[in-house]
């Protein structure tokens, strides 16, 4: 049997947003689907290795979230004999996009809504089977296994394939930008809203590491084989950003006064971190970071206000 995986740049900006391939005999599965847009990128990919939408088996998403999960209604429409694998909390959204497509349309409005995320397609009920921690899947005689791991999104598994020894680790286990590779290894957490939890984090990281895969293949952006590395770093920017939460949750201030001291902490800290690592960021840098670090110092405030509002 050949097996194989090969990443898809979904080109959101390059080298930014992965979707994964993975072959195994005759059948095939998408790892991440990105959004509707990124669909004909995923199809050409099939057709490079001469393979058809008839031989997806599965098209596995690591959560709900858009820049993972979009696209994931539009490819089951092109991929006839595909089932989608989703955790229990992500399938229920999946099959009923109302709340994703409310949320992210009252962050971005309704232009910029479609202009970065396209259509969201409903799935049919059908088509999808939501795993369990520990389930498993079989491709082309390889079983495949999926693992929750709360922290970054409550609704989030990692997906561990054995044969390949690889991790497909969605959002828990950080952020490691091509672009920012310039010598040493510069990996960051992403705390976007709504479910940051550092002890959850922290453990998710543990399980990707308690796995023993020598490569894992993140969705932002590729796969890394210095796990250790990796998961040291994005370690260490939970246990900031739970300062920062600690820190938010007990002063005075409101939400979005919160929201800017952690932002103004965060873009301190990530100077900090990579000058320390021989890395000058310069102004390309910054422009690539600025989405995580709007998202993650929002995702830091609002828990740090759900955080008050229970101990209150
Ligand atoms: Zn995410």
């Amino acid at each position: 049997m050949t097996h194989a995986r090969y990443t898809i740049d979904c080109d959101v900006l390059p080298a930014f947003t992965a979707a994964y391939l993975r072959v195994g005999g005759d059948e095939c599965a998408f790892i991440e689907t990105h959004t509707a847009l990124a669909v004909p990128k995923l199809l050409a990919a099939l057709e490079a290795r001469g393979r058809r939408p008839e031989d997806v088996r599965w098209i596995v998403v690591t959560h709900a979230h858009l820049d993972h999960a979009a696209g994931a209604g539009t490819l089951l429409g092109k991929c006839p004999n595909a089932t989608l694998l989703a955790h229990p909390r992500a399938a229920r959204h999946l099959v009923d996009p109302t709340k994703l497509v409310a949320s992210a349309t009252k962050v971005y409005g309704a232009a910029r809504f479609a202009e970065l995320y396209g259509a969201i397609d409903p799935i049919p009920e059908e088509r999808v089977r939501a795993l369990d921690d520990g389930a498993t899947f079989e491709l082309g005689g390889a079983t495949l296994s999926v693992h929750h791991t709360a922290g970054h999104a409550k609704h989030h598994f990692i997906v561990f394939d054995p044969t390949l020894q690889t991790v497909y680790t969605g959002d828990t286990f950080g952020l490691v930008y091509p672009a920012l590779q310039r010598g040493a290894r510069f990996a960051i957490a992403t705390t976007s809203p709504t479910d940051f939890d550092a002890a959850e984090a922290r453990k998710s990281i543990d399980k990707v590491l308690s796995l023993g895969a020598k490569a894992a293949c993140l969705t932002h952006f590729d796969e890394v084989r210095d796990l250790d590395e990796v998961g040291a770093q994005v370690r260490a920017w939970v246990d900031r950003s739970e300062a920062w939460l600690e820190r938010a949750a007990s002063s005075g201030e409101t939400l979005e006064a919160m929201t800017k001291s952690i932002e103004t902490s965060l873009r301190e800290a990530i100077a900090d971190d990579a000058s320390r690592r021989g890395l000058a960021l310069g102004e390309a840098d910054w422009k690539l970071l600025a989405t995580d670090i709007d998202l993650n110092a929002q995702g830091i405030a609002f828990s740090a206000n759900k955080k008050r509002a229970l101990t209150a």
